[in-house]
C-alpha cells in the first residue's frame, strides 16, 4: 500500500547524544544501541473511524524517536501496518450501509492526510493486512505443523476450522533465555490478562479452545464476510496479532529495535505478537517495547461509545493549524495519560505564536545552546515537554533582547524546532 510523503528533515550541526528510552518489558529506561541502523515498527490503525487525538499522540511519540535517531546519525527502517480487514471495520460498514472496502479506503486516506498535516514522517513500508494474506497463510501453516496452533471444531453457529495459537505449548517450546512465555511482555498475571483479553477483541469464552487466552490466527470464511484463499487453512482471513508479526518479520530485521504503540496494545496485541514471532523465527520479535499513554477529553476516557472523540480532521476542518495541534500533544510526556482540553490547546496556540515572534529577534549565538538543550531532553526518554520548555526559555530571552536578531540563529532555531519536534514555524 502507498505510504504518505514526508516533509524533508532539516540537518542540524552536531549530533544527538545516545538515546535512552523506557522499555515496557524491563520497566526502566535503556540506552538504545547505536550501531548505525535502527528499526521501528509502530502498529497502525484499523481504518473504520478518523484519527482521534489518542492515535495522533501515539504516532507523534514514535515520530520523536524516528527524528531523534536521524539526528543521532542513525539510519532508520520504519514499518507500519494498517488492519484493513477486521471485525470492527466490517461491523461499522454493515451498521452504516457502506461497502467495507470503501470505508477502509476513505479512512486510510483521511489518516494519511492527518499524518501529513501533523508532519509525522512516513514509514518506509505501509502495509495492509489484505495484501499480506499470502505471507500470513504459510506462517500459520507452519505454526500448525509445529504443534503450536490448532483447529477448533464448529458448533453453536460457528463453522469448523478456525485456527488458534496454543499459548501453553508455545511457552514450552524452548528453554533458551530469550524464549517467550505468556506474560513476558506485559508482566501481567492470568486474571488481569483474562479481563483485558475480553475487553480488547479476544474471545476467552469460545468453545473448543485449549486455553481461554489462546488468540485467533485464522478465521475461516463465514457467509457475508470477505475471505481469501488460505491454502491448507481453507478460505478465511487472518487474526490481528499474526498480521503485525508477519509484516514486521517480512520488512525488518529479526529482532528489530523497537516495537511501539499505545499502552492499550501491550496486552494482548504485543504479548501475542512476541509469542508468534518467537514460534516462527526462534528469536525475539523486537529488542525493546515502548508504549504511549492514553489521551482523554476533559478528564474522561475518549471512546467511540461515549461519543467524545477529538478528531484531528475535525479540528483541521474548523481551520485549526496542525502545528498547534502537534505542539499541544508535545506539552505532555508521551508515556503519561493526559486529557485534551480547550485550555491546553489555547496554550499551544499562544506558544506557537510566541515562538514565531521570538524568531524575528533570535539573539546572535543563542541557537547552538538551545539545540544542545533540546537534544539532551529528547535523548532522555523523548522528553518533549522539557524540550518545549527550553524553546520557551529561549523565546522569552529573545523577546527581551535589545539587539537586532541574527539571521543565522533564526534559521538554526527554526530548523531545530522542525527537525527535532516536527513543528514547522
Ligand atoms: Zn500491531
Amino acid at each position: 500500500m502507498k505510504s504518505w510523503i514526508s516533509r524533508p528533515v532539516p540537518d542540524l550541526p552536531g549530533q544527538m547524544p545516545a538515546i535512552r528510552l523506557f522499555d515496557t518489558v524491563q520497566g526502566r529506561e535503556v540506552e538504545l544501541q547505536g550501531d548505525g541502523d535502527q528499526s521501528l515498527y509502530v502498529c497502525g490503525i484499523t481504518p473504520y473511524d478518523a484519527t482521534h487525538m489518542g492515535h495522533a499522540a501515539s504516532y507523534v511519540a514514535f515520530d520523536l524517536l524516528n527524528r531523534a535517531w536521524r539526528d543521532a546519525g542513525q539510519r532508520v527502517a520504519y514499518v507500519q501496518n494498517v488492519t484493513d480487514v477486521d471485525d470492527p471495520l466490517l461491523e461499522r460498514a454493515t451498521a452504516t450501509g457502506v461497502d467495507w472496502q470503501d470505508l477502509a479506503a476513505s479512512q486510510i486516506e483521511l489518516f494519511q492526510t492527518d499524518m501529513v498535516a501533523l508532519n509525522v514522517l512516513a514509514p518506509d513500508h505501509y502495509v495492509g493486512a489484505v495484501e499480506s494474506v499470502p505471507l500470513i497463510v504459510p506462517a500459520i501453516e507452519r505454526l500448525l505443523s509445529k504443534g503450536l496452533a490448532y483447529r477448533v471444531p464448529g458448533g453453536a453457529g460457528e463453522p469448523d476450522g478456525d485456527v488458534y495459537y496454543d499459548v501453553e505449548a508455545a511457552g514450552k517450546q524452548s528453554s533458551a533465555a530469550d524464549a517467550w512465555t505468556l506474560g513476558d511482555i506485559s508482566g501481567l498475571v492470568e486474571t488481569e490478562m483474562l479481563e483485558l483479553f475480553a475487553e480488547r477483541g479476544g474471545d476467552p469464552g469460545r468453545a473448543g479452545k485449549r486455553q481461554a487466552l489462546d488468540p485467533l490466527l485464522w478465521r475461516v470464511a463465514r457467509k457475508g464476510e470477505p475471505s481469501w484463499p488460505g491454502g491448507e487453512l481453507g478460505d478465511g482471513r487472518p487474526g490481528w496479532h499474526i498480521e503485525c508479526t508477519v509484516i514486521a518479520q517480512e520488512y525488518l530485521p529479526a529482532p528489530f529495535t523497537v516495537q511501539g504503540g499505545g499502552s492499550d496494545l501491550i496486552f494482548p496485541h504485543h504479548e501475542m505478537g512476541a509469542g508468534h514471532a518467537y514460534s516462527l523465527a526462534g528469536v525475539p520479535l523486537a529488542h525493546h517495547y515502548a508504549h504511549a499513554g492514553m489521551v482523554g477529553l476533559d478528564g474522561e476516557k475518549m471512546s467511540k461509545s461515549k461519543g467524545n472523540l477529538v478528531l484531528v480532521s475535525r479540528l483541521r476542518a474548523t481551520g485549526e493549524e496542525p502545528a498547534a495541534i502537534r505542539l499541544a500533544i508535545l506539552a505532555h510526556h508521551y508515556r503519561s495519560d493526559w486529557s485534551w482540553t480547550d485550555a491546553g490547546f489555547a496554550e499551544a496556540k499562544g506558544r506557537l505564536s510566541a515562538w514565531r515572534s521570538a524568531l524575528e529577534a533570535a539573539p546572535e549565538g543563542s541557537a547552538l545552546g538551545l539545540i544542545a538543550e533540546m537534544r539532551a531532553a529528547l535523548a532522555t526518554d523523548l522528553d518533549a515537554p522539557a524540550a518545549v520548555e527550553a524553546v520557551d526559555r529561549w523565546a522569552a530571552g529573545a523577546a527581551s533582547a535589545a539587539a537586532a536578531g541574527s539571521q543565522r540563529d533564526r534559521a538554526l532555531v527554526s530548523d531545530a524546532v522542525e527537525a527535532l519536534l516536527g513543528v514547522v514555524l
